[in-house]
């Protein structure tokens, strides 16, 4: 479905890296850019791209329930995007995919390197083909990490690292990278970002970016509303600031965290300031596994438990 380019290049860069042929350059480097079919986002002072049109076939996106963790599964009538693969010490990621229907995975996206959000990268591998995988370019010295990187190698998926700017079709799906523009070693303000478009209905996704990443989003000018909006960091405090949900401009607002964590996500200041703000807040910790349905012009959510309801409409 995507465009094959440069993959066994891209790949030779990343086991030179691996085997430490890099020298001792401190952070992971990408290699010379890869001849990619995209093109740059608008200029800030351009308007937004018009909504493409609907689109046939219907888009769910499940916000799976993996604990402390994020997997959210895309899957749309001509695409099957994977943003994250859950924690390394469960094993829920897969069996959520075959709930799912998944028979393969066009775009393996991992939003950073730590192990909450890569930890099933392999078993992914193991049970699905995967068409092309997306990884911020940050390193880590985990094992986690290190087996996420073998998988990828051993397996036969092209191999990028995303960049603010990109813009790729993906079937149906438009893909806008919105994050990062450059690396800093903080894995964290790594994470790959995402602004996933479908017809009229337009998801954000942003890893455990922080505030210092929903900043420089502001100031580069991408365009970020979205109807849907997955809240970063599990809903941590130290995102999802009050200046990026105004231009977010969400109906609904979804986070991904286990119940009765140690961090204490979602942090309630966040919950409180986007009830203030009209916008309903799903979690997985307490509605289960997420569900958004839609047509490209219309949307429902469906969460699997419904003794909860949104935090934000109550
Ligand atoms: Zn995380």
């Amino acid at each position: 479905m995507l465009p094959r380019f440069g993959r066994h290049w891209a790949k030779w860069t990343i086991a030179a890296l691996l085997l430490g042929l890099a020298g001792c350059e401190p952070e992971y480097q990408s290699g010379p850019p890869l001849a990619l079919p995209h093109r740059p986002l608008e200029e800030s002072s351009a308007p937004a791209p018009a909504p493409g049109p609907t689109p046939e076939g219907t888009l769910t996106v499940h916000f799976f329930d993996v604990g402390q963790g994020d997997a959210t599964l895309l899957a749309g009538p001509d695409f099957t995007i994977l943003v994250d693969a859950g924690r390394h010490d469960r094993n829920d990621v897969v069996p959520h995919l075959r709930n799912a229907g998944v028979e393969s995975i066009d775009l393996l996206v991992g939003t950073h390197p730590h192990a909450d959000h890569i930890g099933q990268f392999a078993r992914v591998f193991e049970a699905f083909a995967v068409d092309e995988v997306w990884m911020s370019g940050d390193r880590h010295t985990s094992r986690t990490f290190e087996r996420a990187m073998d998988a990828i190698l051993e397996s036969d998926a092209g191999y990028h690292e995303p960049r603010a700017g990109e813009v790729f079709n993906i079937g149906s799906a438009r893909v806008e990278v919105v994050h990062p523009r450059t690396l800093t070693g903080n894995l964290n303000h790594g994470s790959i970002a995402v602004r996933i478009v479908f017809g009229s209905v337009v998801f954000l996704l942003t890893g455990d970016a922080e505030m210092e990443a929903e900043l420089e989003m502001l100031e580069r000018g991408h365009p970020l509303g979205a109807r849907i909006m997955k809240l970063g960091h599990h809903g941590s405090k130290t995102s999802s600031t009050e200046s990026f949900v105004h231009a977010v401009a969400p109906e609904v607002a979804v986070y991904s965290a286990g119940a009765g964590n140690s961090y204490g996500h979602p942090h309630q200041e966040v919950v409180d300031r986007l009830a203030q703000m009209g916008i309903a807040v799903y979690g997985t910790d307490r509605h289960g596994t997420i569900q958004v349905i839609t047509d490209g012009s219309t949307y429902s959510v469906e969460p699997e438990r419904h003794d909860a309801i949104a935090m934000g409409a109550e």
